[in-house]
């Protein structure tokens, strides 16, 4: 626990001209940031001797992509779910990530993908589970969000709702990659030693959590959920509470891992609860919530989150976490390891 509370990447913001650091330690800020951005691609055993440098490259290319579509929306004053949006899309169409584009098979070999975004001012939220064709599903929880009176529609009638709305269905061919495809091969003839992909333990879902100028919170997650999971496995990414919460009282914060746990310990609302009733650090709370209350359940994943001053948390209690964050007057950094 301790050594993993060590390796929590945590940044603090406020760091005007300094860069964020890699160390555990949080740093203390003053003032509040102008606005502050995260994003993660997934959490999981993601060693570096099983990461090819030149798949380093692309994944840390492409989260700083996806920070940077955010980063520069809320330079703009623009809203923080705006800025969630245009970093989860582009994750989305990536097919290094499990969402959308490269989403992992379920047991039956389909896809089902899961979504969900929420706006911490109004606590207004939307959600999509088990769609089959739709390219950007963060794009219809949005939807749902703004255009419908529910918070969670899934299946054949989110993709129903979907239609109405304008969305253009893709062929669930659109989501094949050959490296899902092989992941749910090995995990369906439970291949040992040499031939076992390390990869397929690698969450890979994607999320973002903003603090825009306003002072406003949001948190968007969107997920293929897990390689083999049964048809109609829904995963803690679009439940909000879980994998996803965002309330301007308190922080927002989105989840990636087992998403069992993560709905049994109610992660991603327990660390916007602890600061908002207990008053307790962004970083404590989700220290606290990773590696305690996830974690002695035998949960394995990591959150990142941001709160109402502008402070980031970014825990997990796997090997790695593909994640980045850029706070106003900073500069971005991308990590992936524990460092
Ligand atoms: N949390 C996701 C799920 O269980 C998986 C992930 O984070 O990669 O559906």
């Amino acid at each position: 626990m301790l050594r993993s509370l060590t390796f929590a990447f945590v940044l603090c913001a406020g760091l005007l001209g300094v860069s964020p650091t890699l160390s555990g330690t949080a740093m203390a800020n003053d003032t509040r940031p102008d606005y502050a951005f995260a994003i993660h691609g997934g959490a999981g055993t993601i060693e570096r001797a099983y990461l090819t440098e030149k798949l380093e490259a692309e994944y840390r290319e492409k989260l700083l992509e996806a920070l940077t579509a955010g980063q520069t929306i809320l330079a703009d004053g623009g809203s923080g779910i705006d800025a969630v949006i245009a970093a989860i899309v582009i994750l989305e169409d990536s097919p290094l990530f499990n969402a959308g584009k490269g989403a992992v098979f379920t047991n039956a070999g389909k896809n089902e993908l899961d979504a969900s975004i929420m706006d911490g001012r109004t606590l207004n939220s939307g959600a999509v589970a088990g769609v089959t064709r739709i390219k950007n599903p963060i794009l219809l929880a949005r939807t749902v969000m703004d255009q419908s009176e529910h918070v969670m529609m899934q299946g054949k009638g989110a993709e129903k709702f979907a239609r109405r709305h304008g969305f253009r269905m893709v062929s669930s061919r659109y989501f094949y990659t050959e490296r899902r495809w092989l992941q749910l091969q090995y995990a369906l003839e439970q291949k040992t030693g040499a031939l076992q992909d390390h990869d397929a333990e690698k969450f890979g879902t994607v999320g973002a959590v903003a603090l825009d100028k306003a002072g406003n919170l949001a948190a968007g997650t969107s997920t293929g959920g897990r390689t083999n999971k049964l048809y109609g496995r829904v995963g803690d990414s679009p439940i909000i509470g879980a994998g996803n919460y965002a309330s301007n009282a308190s922080c927002a914060v989105s989840g990636t891992g087992h998403g069992e746990y993560f709905i049994r310990a109610t992660v991603a609302r327990d660390v916007c609860a602890m600061m908002e009733y207990a008053g307790v650090s962004l970083e404590d709370a989700a220290n606290t919530v990773v590696f305690k209350r996830m974690g002695d359940l035998g949960g394995t994943g990591g959150v990142i989150a941001v709160d109402k001053d502008g402070n980031i948390a970014m825990p997990f209690n796997t090997a790695g976490m593909y994640r980045a964050a850029v706070t106003a007057g900073g500069d971005p950094v991308i990590a992936i390891f524990q460092e």
